[in-house]
């Protein structure tokens, strides 16, 4: 393969990079478990390098004293010095594939598997700005990319360096007239050789982005929503149109890229084939006045076409590594990304939770961009949290364990923002909450996790079976367990009357639960769970009768014996709850029962009159 054609990506990046220090530092440190097989690699380079001029030599010798001698025994022997050569070569080569697989292979492992668990460990906030697509990037393409420095720039640097001074060296034993000679020419084809790497590049990294954004377009249009969009508004000659335009672009750059990088070849090819014929022909002169013998002559003809190619590779070796290392950098923006919720020094379990919550003087606004996210991969339109502007205001709150509580408001008065403080999504910006007595903040996040479940609006399922969603709670649960929590959460009949039953397969390409279903197996997944505390975001839109009251039956199950706080949308549930809490502006501003409230006629009294604070009733 040509070696530009892997080449560069991010060639802007690259073009006023230097190598960093502490990139350097780091990147050994990933490199450390490998050591020993970089030996080995770097060792068989070297020794198949030193290999490589042996048959040179050899053709000297058979040449120079073998034939003249008229040694036949000597020839033999010689031949088989070449073919020792020769086999020692190709297993070496074997050798240094298989290093350079190990140590590839290993570092996209080590790298991925890094960035995975630290990914999962970020702040739900990070996840609410980032850009999945770029994300997904840099576990696949940046981590390949980086390798690449370790494996394909530092051997390819290391062999065609050793390649050079061995061959170099020997041809100036030889005959160090003929060597200068033959490394006059090189000049003339180094510096364009730099230009076409160059424009290879620039060549390279335009593909690169047109075939991304080729990528977002189907991603965006491939799915149900984009489809639809697509056909609705009858815009499907435009999007073909843009397609269109993007894959001629790969196919320009793509053929002109084919182009230059045959050219290259060529011209590589050439000044080969020149500087053997000024070899032969100027040392043959040399052989002809007596100063040089013929095999000294062959011998370097031989050594002259093993000086160009590691030259010209050498030329942009620089560009090659700065491009690798631009990748490891991309790889460690993420790895060093701040993981703002993580357990303190000295966290504990919190052990047999009762489901008390005390919120005591909270004060939250959402964390500005850079403590929580990584610039180069944010979302075009995320949410940017309003560094003076608190979401939540001074909120005092007490939720006895065993107690429902139902939070209304208005839209963007802050109640999810609450709902999500409660299981240490967001840490309080002032003021604490309590579980049970513990600051959050002092337990382990496992232990917040394992006593608090939470089901939202629109619950996400992952496209597997239904049961195995399910165990995504609880692994060990036995089937009769799936069942009984199914049965509690009414959508047991639902599963039982599919073909597949427990076994059907959820999502895109499998079945579609109606949202009052999804609903439903989410409180099944949480009765599963069986946490103390719950809390719900119940469905703003409307269901149907029969759904409304299979829900609710599900609910009042969920309810029973649990801390509840449910963000309510329908009446039932808001009258059922032990108590109210309206939230207004990021403040409570009433609680009480809903009679109370009613009779009380303030904000609550206001917004039922209104209308605003019910999906259904
Ligand atoms: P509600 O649930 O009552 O509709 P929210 O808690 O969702 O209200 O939102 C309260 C306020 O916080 C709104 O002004 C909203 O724009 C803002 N907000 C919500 N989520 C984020 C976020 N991830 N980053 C920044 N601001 C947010």
């Amino acid at each position: 393969m040509h070696p530009h054609s892997l080449l560069p990506r991010h060639s802007d990046a690259v073009a006023g990079a230097s190598l960093e220090r502490e990139t350097l530092r780091r990147v050994w440190q990933f490199a450390q478990p490998y050591r020993t097989t970089i030996g080995i690699f770097l060792g068989a380079i070297l020794v198949s390098a030193l290999v490589a001029i042996v048959p040179p030599f050899v053709f000297r010798a058979i040449l120079d004293s073998a034939i003249p001698d008229g040694d036949r025994a000597l020839v033999w022997w010689l031949a088989l010095v070449a073919v020792i050569a020769a086999l020692a070569e190709a297993a070496l080569a074997i050798v240094q594939r298989w290093g350079s697989a190990r140590v590839g292979e290993g570092l996209i492992y080590d790298l991925r598997v890094a960035l995975f668990n630290k990914v999962q460990r970020m702040p739900i906030a990070f996840f609410t700005r980032t850009q999945t697509g770029s994300l997904i990037s840099r576990l696949n393409n940046d981590v390949i990319g980086a390798q690449s420095a370790v494996t394909s720039t530092l051997g390819t640097a290391v062999s065609n360096v050793v390649i050079l001074l061995t061959t170099v060296t020997a041809m100036i034993a030889l005959e160090w007239r003929l060597t200068l000679l033959s490394l006059v020419v090189l000049p003339a084809f180094i510096i364009p050789a730099r230009r076409v790497g160059k424009r290879l590049q620039t060549i390279a990294a335009k593909q690169m982005d047109l075939n991304a954004q080729m990528n977002t377009q189907m991603q965006e249009r491939f799915n149900v929503s984009g489809a639809l969009l697509v056909k609705l508004f009858g815009r499907h000659r435009d999007e073909v149109e843009a397609f269109s335009g993007r894959a001629a672009g790969v196919r320009d750059s793509g053929v002109l890229a084919a182009m230059y990088g045959r050219v290259f070849f060529v011209a590589l090819g050439l000044v080969g084939a020149l500087g053997a014929v000024a070899v032969y022909g100027i040392g043959a002169q040399l052989v002809v006045s007596g100063d040089i013998t013929a095999g000294t002559l062959v011998a370097l003809a031989a050594l002259v076409s093993r000086v160009y190619m590691p030259l010209t590779a050498l030329s942009n070796a620089r560009v090659e590594l700065l491009t690798s290392f631009v990748s490891f950098d991309r790889v460690f923006e993420v790895l060093d990304a701040p993981t703002s919720i993580v357990d303190r020094a000295g966290a504990y379990d919190l052990v047999q939770p009762r489901g008390r919550i005390d919120i005591d003087h909270v004060t939250f606004r959402y964390p500005p961009a850079a403590e929580v996210s990584i610039a180069s991969l944010e979302a075009p339109g995320a949410p940017t949290g309003d560094p003076d502007h608190d979401v939540l205001s001074d909120i005092t709150l007490t939720i006895e364990s065993g107690e429902t509580v139902a939070i209304v408001g208005p839209s963007g008065s802050g109640k999810s923002t609450l709902a999500a403080l409660i299981p240490r999504l967001y840490d309080v910006t002032s003021g604490s909450i309590r579980l049970d007595g513990n600051d959050l903040r002092d337990l382990t996040i496992d232990s917040i996790h394992a006593a608090i479940g939470v089901v939202s609006q629109d619950p996400h399922l992952f496209h597997e079976s239904i049961e195995s969603n399910l165990r995504y709670a609880r692994p060990d649960a036995t089937h009769d367990d799936i069942v009984a929590a199914c049965q509690g959460a009414r959508i047991h009949d639902t599963i039982a009357a599919l073909p597949d039953g427990y076994r059907t397969v959820v999502g895109e390409r499998g079945y579609r639960f109606s949202g009052g279903e999804k609903q439903r197996l989410a409180i099944a997944r949480l009765l599963l769970k069986n946490p103390v505390v719950m809390i719900l975001d119940e469905a703003t839109s409307h269901l149907d009768n029969e759904s409304e009251s299979l829900v609710q039956a599900a609910l009042d199950e969920a309810m029973r014996g649990r801390t509840s706080v449910v963000i309510a949308h329908r009446l039932s549930t808001i009258t059922n709850a032990d108590r109210i809490v309206v939230v207004e502006n990021g403040q409570i501003v009433e609680q009480g029962k809903h009679h109370d409230l009613m009779a009380r006629d303030g904000a609550y009294a206001r917004q039922v009159r209104a209308g605003g604070l019910f999906a259904s009733t």
